[in-house]
Order: structure tokens, then C-alpha cells, then sequence
């Protein structure tokens, strides 16, 4: 669509911002912004039921690193509204910043209990994940807490000689027990044999802890079947619409879309060359687009005449070198690009995960190095 980026088929407005009808001017922050970040928060919504199964258990929201990029403020208050009780951190500060968005939902920090931060856990009531002897130690009977046992990935989590420790002395753990958890090293892979060596683990450090609920799933996790699931999931990426099944079609809806505005068209003849170090040369007289996006944007300079950009349903190719804050295509087969124009470089028909792959990274990478600079706008859920 050649409209502003709220004006694309099939999503309604932006927030709050009133209706923005195509070939009419939009609110001041659509039509000055060059570039424009939605995020779909009824597709977040949609894709955290669709994980749910009958019988199946509770389903968390993983909003560390700022909800992969897309704001863990709106993410969260979303999957709360929605029902969503267990909330998945990275660090403390993450969890005190959405802490009263979800007052009666479990905040859990992952990546363990850094000495002199106790208190804060407890008076802000963010439940820690412990990770070593040490600080289960330091924890005491403070208040509840996940424990999280190592089963493969060799990063955090109680190794094996720590949970015969405490399985041999368990009058060492002295707080509630909300859930025994692991993380899986390979689940996007169903066939790696280390799935089932991890399962197998995890079933053998749960027998020899404290009886407590358990969870070991993340978004591809969820895949690979119901003996996989126990008491919580912990999907991630799946909510941004990542594809969690990597070898088969993405069953997740869209939920971001990046729109860029085209600055300016100019005609090159051939045998001309774009941008920095000359990188591409026009074989034919052509007509070059510059768009407001770049490396500062967070959009990777390693996709550099590698990426395309959409433009009402067909595809133009980036060409040249990706600068900092401005990016060039090859629009000489589309006439109707013309300055003012919005290009989307992600959107439906162009996923984080294929962004990832020309770019030789994951959809993760694509989302969490998304830039400040974008106008956001949040789609009601
Ligand atoms: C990030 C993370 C998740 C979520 O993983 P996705 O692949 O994004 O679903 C789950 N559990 C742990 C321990 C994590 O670090």
C-alpha cells in the first residue's frame, strides 16, 4: 500500500490516535515520522492463546530484553488483559519496570540472583530464579522461588553434583518451591537427539528435588509434543511471530511491521554507482529510492544488498551499502514509488525470520536490535 503504514489492509488504527484514512493526512506523529514501527497486540494476543491446549498447562510470557524489542510495557499489559499470570525477566530492573502493569502475576527474573538485590525481590514481590548452591543459600526462606537445574545447556542452573548436594540435604532448601524449571539447548530442531537426553534429565532431577511443579518448554519447546509441556510453558519468540517451527510453515500471526518512508527517487545511468565503497553498479538507466532506515535503526548492515523492501504486494531489492541512516533500492520497475512513498521491510510477507536469514542471524537477533528511533504505534489487542 502506498498509505500511511495504519492504513494497511486488514489492521485497524493505531492507538489512540484516531482513524487515519489512506490519502488522508494522519495525526502529526504518523505523517512526520519517516519511519514507523507497528505492533499488532491482538496478533501478540491471538498467538499466546493458540498455545494453549485443552487439559494443557499454563502458558507464561517471556518479555525479557524490553519484549524482544517491541516494548515489554503494552506487551505485558496485553497478555495480562488476556489472562496471562507468569511473567519471564531477564533482570531485576526488567521486572520492577512492568512489576505494577501485572500486579497479580508471578514476575520471575532468569538470569539469577545477583548478591545485595534480596530485598528488592521481596519488597517488590519478583520471584527469583536460582541457579547455584549458593544462592539457594543466600535466598534462605526469604520467599518463594523457581529453581532451575542444568540439563544441557551449561550456563545457568544447579549442575548435577549440585542437585545430588541438595538432593542428599534437602532440609538445605528452606523457601516454597513454585517450580522446578530447564531451558532446552536445540527444541527448533525436533529430531537432536539432545531433546530427549535433556527431558530424560529433567525427569531425574525432579524425582531427587522437593515435589514442586515444573516447566521446561519455550516457544519451540511447545512443539515438540505434550511430554514436553508439564505444569508451564515459557514461549518467547512464538509471540512475536517468530517461527517456532522452523522446518514447516510459521503458525503464528504476524505482529510486527516496519514502514519507511521514501525520502527521494533519482534517476542513474548506467554503469553509475550506490552508495558507500560502490558496491552496486546500475546495469541499466535506473531509478534509485532513498529510505529513512539504517544501521543506527538497528536494521544490520550485514544485510546490505541483501535485504527487499514490499510495496504494494511486490518486492523491490535493497542495493548498495547500508549507511547509518539511510538505506537505497532499485525501484526501477515501480513506477508509482515516488517520494513520500511507505515501503514495509517487515511486515507479513516479510518476517523477522527472513530478514534472519539474509542477514545469516535469527528472528531474535532481527527484533531485540530493533532501534529507539521508530514512532510506535500499538494496535489495540
Ligand atoms: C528466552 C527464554 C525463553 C523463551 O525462549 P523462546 O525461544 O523465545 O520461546 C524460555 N526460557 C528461558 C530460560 C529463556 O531464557
Amino acid at each position: 500500500m502506498n498509505g500511511a503504514p495504519a492504513s494497511w489492509p486488514g489492521w485497524p488504527g493505531p492507538v489512540g490516535d484516531g482513524p487515519v484514512q489512506p490519502g488522508h493526512d494522519g495525526p502529526e506523529t504518523l505523517t512526520t515520522a519517516p519511519s514507523v514501527l507497528t505492533i499488532d497486540l491482538g496478533a501478540l494476543v491471538a498467538n499466546w492463546r493458540s498455545l494453549h491446549r485443552p487439559d494443557g498447562p499454563a502458558v507464561a510470557g517471556v518479555i525479557k530484553a524490553d519484549a524482544y524489542g517491541l516494548g515489554a510495557g503494552p506487551v505485558a499489559t496485553a497478555l495480562y488483559e488476556a489472562g496471562c499470570r507468569h511473567f519471564f525477566v531477564a533482570w531485576l530492573q526488567e521486572a520492577l519496570a512492568i512489576r505494577s502493569s501485572v500486579p497479580d502475576a508471578m514476575v520471575a527474573v532468569l538470569g539469577g540472583l545477583i548478591p545485595g538485590t534480596e530485598q528488592a525481590y521481596v519488597a517488590r514481590g519478583v520471584t527469583p530464579v536460582l541457579g547455584t548452591l549458593e544462592e539457594v543459600d543466600r535466598w534462605g526462606a526469604i520467599g518463594p522461588a523457581i529453581l532451575h537445574v542444568d540439563t544441557g545447556m551449561s550456563r545457568l542452573g544447579l549442575s548435577p553434583a549440585e542437585v545430588d548436594i541438595l538432593a542428599a540435604d534437602p532440609g538445605r532448601l528452606l523457601c516454597p518451591l513454585l517450580y522446578v524449571m530447564s531451558h532446552l539447548v536445540s527444541s527448533e530442531v525436533p529430531g537432536d537427539p539432545l531433546n530427549t537426553v535433556q527431558l530424560a534429565r529433567f525427569e531425574t532431577a525432579r524425582a531427587r528435588l522437593p515435589v514442586a511443579a515444573a516447566s521446561l518448554a519455550n516457544s519451540s519447546g511447545i512443539f515438540l509434543g505434550p511430554s514436553y509441556a508439564f505444569d508451564l510453558v515459557r514461549p518467547g519468540a512464538a509471540l512475536y511471530g517468530i517461527n517456532p517451527t522452523p522446518d514447516a510453515p510459521n503458525p503464528m500471526r504476524p505482529v510486527v511491521r516496519l514502514s519507511i518512508r521514501v525520502l527521494s527517487v533519482r534517476d542513474v545511468r548506467a554503469g553509475e554507482t550506490v552508495g558507500y565503497n560502490a558496491t552496486w553498479t546500475a546495469r541499466r538507466p535506473s531509478r534509485i529510492a532513498t529510505a529513512a532506515l539504517g544501521y543506527a535503526d538497528g536494521f544490520l548492515r550485514s544485510l546490505s544488498g541483501r535485504a527487499v523492501a514490499s510495496f504494494d504486494g511486490t518486492h523491490v531489492p535493497l542495493v548498495g551499502r547500508i549507511s547509518m541512516d539511510l538505506t537505497t533500492f532499485d525501484v526501477t520497475d515501480h513506477p508509482a514509488i515516488q517520494p513520500g512513498s511507505w515501503l514495509d521491510v517487515l511486515g507479513p510477507d516479510l518476517t523477522a525470520d527472513d530478514l534472519a536469514a539474509a542477514a545469516g542471524t535469527n528472528g531474535y537477533e532481527i527484533l531485540t536490535s530493533l532501534g529507539p528511533r521508530y514512532q510506535r504505534v500499538y494496535l489495540p489487542a
